[in-house]
């Protein structure tokens, strides 16, 4: 197009007039003419101010991304995207043109009715996207091609920026790895859940959950993506687990002294007192025991969730630190008049871990399994090699061509319900809110088997008990 006719086009006072909404663009897609129909469709003073925009700009991304501009007119429903960010569903109109060696697109919009009729639950379903609290957005061969306004408030890009965008930009560069290895469409069949950090356009991490639900059709593959901002929630756990800490450093002194006190006492005073003083004296000792244990537990949970765990790797002997969880234990055990049945092969390799974060595992694991236990239980306590084939140790945390142990405690309490039985693994998570403890030690034993590459799980039928199993890897003998 020459300068003398994009003057008579700007000229032309029967273009401003149409109630088409008119733009011609140059073959980058830079809008070079709009119509004011246009600017007032989109909320814009003056046509000039479209003038060296993109076209594809003021479009949703998924409906450009579908617009086969190959061909030489193409003709469909649409949604442009106003001045405020808001959606305007058009009928739109695109032709391409070649004047001499240059392609120009020549597009038109007309609106279509914001009412909602019984056509268009599409556009219904788009708002409830648009308006949703969570950001959402569809992924398709890898990019975003379709996001809601949350998303653009989270993340701080326009619309049109995400549509240029995949969702591994959008995260921080340690969560990238993690999300690829899920993101693979044909390979996902089930929705999944993952804490992850976004990355907004100003650096800032934003701690979320994302849910990918995969909604696999025979011509497309699209994942809808989730990502709420738990970053006050995440805030708010974090000054819990925090003041509790605290308040346990502080706690620990005056018990230790209260404890030390106890000792002598039975030791030394046993025989004068009484038997039903011995009794009190026996409580106070059981109870500064379980007092404990809980401030060992919230400790560990801050040092865990603070990063500041290291572990001091070696051999361990998992047999030894089972009879010194056992040791430690055994004043509830007797008390409970519960049974220890072992099946432990004479020879069992070491296993590398930290000997003082394995003998947490044990003690949480197995005072869950004594508080649960009817009184005259028993208990098994299985461990064994892991078979090479089992599906557990192709997991991506787990160590590759190494050989594993395996540890069961079983009890016969009351079990768990199907529901809880990956949940009670979280912080402060409780099957029965108002029952003993605090919710940490599982959250404790899952992170620690993780730091050492192993897996935790539970197995349990209502009324039938519950059985705890963790694997860790064996040391090998250069190591
Ligand atoms: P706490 O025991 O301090 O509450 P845990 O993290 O150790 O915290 O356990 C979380 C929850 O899991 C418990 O409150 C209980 O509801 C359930 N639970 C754990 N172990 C068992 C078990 N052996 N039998 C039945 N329920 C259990």
């Amino acid at each position: 197009m020459n300068t003398g006719s994009e003057e008579l086009l700007r000229r032309s006072d029967l273009l401003h007039e149409l109630q088409e909404g008119l733009w011609i663009a140059d073959q980058e897609g830079l809008i070079v003419f709009a119509n004011r129909t246009l600017a007032r469709l989109l909320g814009y003073e003056s046509p000039e101010k479209l003038v060296g925009k993109f076209w594809r700009e003021f479009f949703f991304s998924p409906d450009t991304s579908r617009l086969g501009l190959s061909k030489t007119r193409t003709e469909t429903e649409s949604l442009m995207i106003n001045r405020e960010g808001q959606p305007v569903p058009v009928s739109l109109v695109i032709t391409s043109q070649t004047l001499g060696e240059t392609n120009w697109y020549l597009g038109s919009v007309i609106p279509t009715s914001n009412q909602p009729s019984a056509d268009s639950v599409e556009w219904l379903s788009r708002q409830a996207a648009e308006y949703a609290p969570d950001a959402i957005c569809f992924i398709e061969n890898d990019q975003i091609v379709y996001c809601n306004h949350r998303l653009e408030e989270l993340t701080g890009y326009s619309s049109p920026q995400l549509g240029r965008m995949n969702l591994h930009q959008l995260l921080t560069p340690s969560d990238r790895k993690i999300i690829s290895s899920l993101l693979d469409p044909h390979r996902l069949f089930t929705p999944l859940q993952h804490e992850i950090k976004i990355q907004t356009r100003t650096g800032r991490e934003v701690e979320c959950q994302l849910r990918i639900v995969p909604l696999n059709s025979d011509s497309r593959n699209i994942l809808l993506c989730y990502l709420r901002d738990i970053s006050e929630l995440k805030q708010a756990e974090r000054m819990r687990t925090d003041f509790l800490a605290m308040v346990s450093h502080d706690l620990r002194t005056p018990l230790a002294a209260i404890k030390e006190a106890l000792s002598l006492l039975t030791e030394t005073g046993a025989q004068r007192l009484e038997e039903k003083e011995r009794r009190y004296l026996q409580i106070a000792r059981e109870e500064m025991d379980r007092l404990n244990r809980m401030l060992d537990n919230l400790i560990e949970a801050s040092r865990i969730e603070t990063g500041k765990v290291v572990l001091k790797l070696q051999a361990v002997d998992l047999n030894q630190l089972l009879n010194i969880a056992l040791d430690t234990l055994s004043l509830l055990i007797t008390k409970k008049k519960l049974k220890i049945d072992r099946h432990i092969p004479a020879k069992l390799p070491p296993v590398l871990g930290d000997s003082d974060r394995l003998l947490r595992v044990f003690i949480n694991l197995l005072d869950n399994a004594i508080k649960y236990s009817p009184s005259n239980g028993v208990i098994k306590v299985a461990i064994g090699f892991v078979d090479p084939e089992a599906p557990v140790l192709s997991e991506s945390t787990i160590l590759a061509n190494t050989g594993y142990l395996e540890v069961t405690i079983t009890d016969q309490g009351p079990g768990i319900p199907a529901e809880f039985l990956d949940r009670i693994f979280g912080k402060f998570e409780r099957v029965d809110p108002y029952g003993p403890g605090i919710g940490l030690g599982l959250a404790i034993v899952r992170s620690i088997i993780e730091l050492h590459h192993g897996k935790v799980w539970a197995r349990s039928h209502i009324g039938a008990g519950a059985s705890f199993s963790f694997i860790l890897p064996i040391k090998e003998e250069k190591q």
